[in-house]
């Protein structure tokens, strides 16, 4: 069955996951802060509103891929959007936001607007998002899932992983790890080619041996290496993610240095870097500071 989908956040990841959506059949209309992103809408067959509370009386699932909780928060509660979500509709924030400020968001707006939240963050970056092979954490109730699952499976592969929040939980630990990943590996390839080892060939070997991982697969070879830094996931989104695994580290009580310690580095490294840096520019940060 076709939706009406409303798509609030039009970025680097929003974008092609409406345009996905659109060519999958579904009707999408969309709302972003820039003109720039709601033109390209228009061109991808999508129809730009303007506001985001314009965006949702038609629709049967809401999607949201905002930079992070406290934005969610503000287009559904303060712009109005849960106001205009019509019944039985669901809401989906895809962005990759805080755990705990998803439960209480869902709380509000079950108990104030009768709207059902459910939280899908995403990994697989722009490729993933423009190609529908993203992996999808899902967090929510079950009949509440059920009613966006085939919407969702435009995008990537869906797995429920619990309870509103869990996705939003996994999706953070999921980013700690990447981004430690990705310093460790920066790390170790600066010390080798400092070695004299070529950096191609180490990676080669590395991606067949135990040291391997999505930065020695995927970003060492196609963002550091050729030197472009343009996998489109920027520098402060990561941070933004570190912490809210740090974060919920701490509230649940559990020391974590090692993650702490990796948050250290890349926020000395976001201090030094212009704002728009890519996540990946870590590498030539790390290579500059050494
Ligand atoms: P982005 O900065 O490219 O896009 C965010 C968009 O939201 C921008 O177009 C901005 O204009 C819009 N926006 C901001 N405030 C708004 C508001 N109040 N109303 C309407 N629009 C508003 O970010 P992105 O890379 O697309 O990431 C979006 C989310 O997905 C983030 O939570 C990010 O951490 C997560 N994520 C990103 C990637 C990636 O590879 N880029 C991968 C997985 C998850």
């Amino acid at each position: 069955v076709k939706a009406t989908v409303a798509f609030i956040g039009l970025g680097n990841m929003g974008l092609p996951m409406a345009t996905r959506l659109i060519s999958g059949g579904h009707s999408v209309v969309g709302f972003d802060l820039s003109e720039e992103a709601q033109e390209k809408l228009a061109e991808a067959g999508g129809l730009p509103v303007a506001t985001a509370r314009d965006a949702v009386p038609a629709a049967q699932i809401v999607i949201l891929m905002l930079p992070n909780s406290a934005i969610v928060e503000t287009v559904l509660l303060r712009d109005g959007v849960a106001d205009k979500v019509q019944e039985g509709a669901v809401v989906v924030d895809m962005s990759s936001s805080e755990p705990l400020a998803t439960r209480e968001l869902a709380n509000v707006l079950r108990e104030r607007h009768a709207v059902d939240l459910v939280d899908a963050p995403v990994s697989g970056g722009v490729k993933g998002a423009v190609n529908g092979t993203l992996t999808i954490m899902a967090g929510g109730r079950e009949d509440a899932l059920a009613k966006v699952t085939a919407a969702l499976a435009v995008l990537g592969r869906v797995t429920r992983v619990g309870d509103v929040g869990a996705g939003h939980a996994l999706k953070a630990l999921n980013n700690l790890l990447s981004a430690t990943h990705l310093l460790a590996t920066s790390e170790a390839m600066l010390a080798g080619q400092l070695f004299g080892l070529d950096p191609q060939l180490m990676l080669s070997v590395l991606n067949s041996s135990s040291g391997r991982s999505g930065s020695t697969e995927n970003k060492w070879p196609n963002f550091i290496l050729p030197q472009t830094y343009d996998s489109g996931f920027g520098l402060r989104l990561m941070v933004k993610d570190m912490k809210i695994a740090t974060g919920l580290c701490q509230q649940l009580g559990l020391p974590s240095p090692l993650g702490e310690g990796s948050v250290r580095l890349w926020e000395e490294a976001a201090e030094h870097l212009p704002a728009t840096a890519d996540h990946t520019e870590i590498a030539r940060w790390l290579s500059d500071k050494s």
